[in-house]
């Protein structure tokens, strides 16, 4: 008897399926099974099978995912099926419908049962890793940071993983910002790879953070290494931000997000620099009060958004420092306003930055 379940539960375990969470009597309402599956990146499965004395009227699946937030958010499904005093019914988590989770993220998940004759039976709460099984994946720690790899040797792990370590110590001393909690680092081997594991990709994501989740994913082939290094880079610094402003009320203005993943990154690359040159020559440059806001998706507007984000943090830094930074950072974290943020750490508003600022990249230029 003992054998015939150790065998049950190795079959179920090689399928993939969960042990039942909990085998709960009352009132005659027995959970028999539940399952999950991952269908990565587009599906969850969940299924149950449930009997008892009286009509089973009522099943809900709880669902809440673990990531950083301010309140818990459980999600409460109800299935649809006919009452019946058995009933195995099931339901899938459709990605496409609520955007998908990043691999590594975890679901913590129950059920609730009821039946016609007041019964009422809820499952210990169980977790179902997302992981993408699609590669066979390594894994290299260090600190806070966990990297993840499935293509190249050790030493291309090594370089990786030396090369995010030293972002964290150039964005610690540029702004006073570090890493609080455990992050990691998915390195697909193309970007291809990479949109395999997102729901809707777009056709030029390299990397993407999702830094509810303290993650990142890039894609990075050993042919296009030093891009992969600046982007491991650009994203890392997102998360590490995010984790330091993290508050209910208020995002970054995008300006800062992005100039401070840019200025992590290291010196500004002759795409950019070309494109602050040419606005400077044009006069054609967007106010800091725009650049607060996401950027506008056109390419060329894009890449001066991100210039001029660089330069504004670059101003920042250079003129008043490590410490001042982090207290508008920390500023950040309290959910303040925009301008409120800048007038209490440097004493002027956004217009006040975007004039300072100008002068400033005038006046380079001129000695340049
Ligand atoms: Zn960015």
């Amino acid at each position: 008897m003992k054998r015939l379940l150790l065998l049950i539960l190795v079959a179920s375990l090689v399928l993939g399926f969960s042990a039942p969470a909990t085998v709960q009597a009352v009132d005659g309402l027995q959970v028999l099974d539940t399952s999950v599956q991952v269908d990565f990146p587009m599906k969850v499965n969940f299924g149950l099978s449930v009997a008892g004395a009286a009509d089973i009227t009522d099943i809900r699946l709880h669902y809440t995912v673990d990531r950083m937030s301010h309140a818990e958010v459980i999600s409460e499904v109800p299935l649809k099926f006919e009452p019946a005093a058995q009933v195995d019914a099931g339901w899938t988590w459709d990605m496409r419908k609520t955007g998908g989770l990043p691999p590594g993220s975890s679901v913590s998940y129950w059920w609730t049962v009821r039946d016609a004759a007041g019964g009422e039976v809820e499952t210990e709460p169980a977790m179902v890793r997302v992981d993408d099984t699609r590669y066979s994946w390594r894994s290299l720690s260090e600190g806070l940071l966990a990297l993840y790899w499935y293509e190249g040797d050790e030493a291309f792990a090594r370089e990786l993983m030396d090369t995010a370590q030293q972002a964290l110590v150039r964005l610690a001393s540029d702004t006073g910002a570090e890493l609080e909690s455990p992050a990691e680092i998915y390195i697909y081997a193309r970007s291809e790879d990479l949109r395999g594991a997102m729901i809707f990709p777009q056709e030029w994501t390299g990397g993407v953070a999702y830094t509810r989740f303290s993650t990142i994913a890039i894609g990075i082939s050993p042919d296009n290494l030093d891009w992969g290094k600046r982007a491991m880079t650009h994203e890392l610094t997102h998360l590490v931000i995010h984790q330091v402003v993290f508050n209910p009320y208020n995002d970054l203005p995008t300006w800062l997000d992005e100039g401070l993943a840019m200025s992590t990154e290291g010196p500004l690359e002759p795409v950019f620099v070309n494109m602050l040159v040419r606005a400077i020559n044009e006069n054609g440059f967007i106010t800091v009060r725009s650049l607060s806001s996401p950027f506008s998706a056109y390419a060329e507007e894009s890449l001066l958004a991100y210039a001029q984000s660089y330069s504004l943090v670059d101003f920042l830094i250079n003129n008043y420092g490590q410490s001042r930074m982090l207290e508008l950072l920390n500023t950040f974290r309290q959910g303040s306003g925009y301008d409120e943020a800048l007038q209490k750490v440097y004493g002027f508003d956004m217009d006040g930055l975007n004039e300072l600022w100008f002068s400033y990249i005038t006046s380079k230029a001129l000695i340049r």
